[in-house]
């Protein structure tokens, strides 16, 4: 099985309110169905788990829109330190985190690493009644929808419709 990266996980929640037939959902509601998705992303699956992570997700979206700024983040982290491990050939660092912090500090940290390695590419859809974000990849940088499929065809349809209107 494939090993979710913490891109994966921070998506994850971050997309975890999609609004579907325009209705605002929440697929951290149901805490059965939460806490397996939050296994499949490499979590441990328990109640404290799910309720930091839905904690940490407003912060996350609000980050990720650019609402809140990054130090908003900051409470997340607390606990978390980095311990040297020496060797006879070389110097390991690993990551403590304080147990049942492990899903959200691997979105804040996935979140960090985007922001440095990628900047400006992880947005919210331009849709404003969509409330999912994308990580535009391609080397133009002008994706504008989470899925051109539903977003960005609808939003063409609808400009479209509204440019035949205006025409006299
Ligand atoms: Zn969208």
């Amino acid at each position: 099985m494939k090993v979710a990266t913490d891109e994966e996980l921070l998506l994850f929640i971050l997309n975890s309110t999609p609004v579907i037939d325009g209705l605002p959902q929440d697929l951290l509601l149901d805490a059965s169905r939460a806490r397996s998705m939050l296994g499949t992303f490499g979590g441990t699956g328990t109640v404290q788990e799910l309720e930091l992570v839905r904690a940490a997700r407003p912060l996350l979206q609000g980050v990720a829109s650019g609402e809140l700024t990054a130090d908003s983040l900051a409470p997340l982290l607390v606990g978390v330190y980095q311990v040297p491990r020496l060797t006879t050939t070389r110097l390991d660092w690993s990551l403590t985190v304080p147990s049942n912090h492990e899903s959200a500090v691997r979105a804040v940290l996935a979140w960090t690493r985007l922001r440095d390695s990628a900047p400006g590419r992880l947005r919210p859809c331009a849709n404003d009644e969509c409330r999912l974000f994308l990580v535009d990849r391609s080397r133009a940088n002008t994706a504008r929808w989470c899925s051109m499929a539903t977003c960005g065809n609808r939003l063409k349809a609808r400009r479209h419709y509204n440019k035949k209107r205006t025409q006299p």
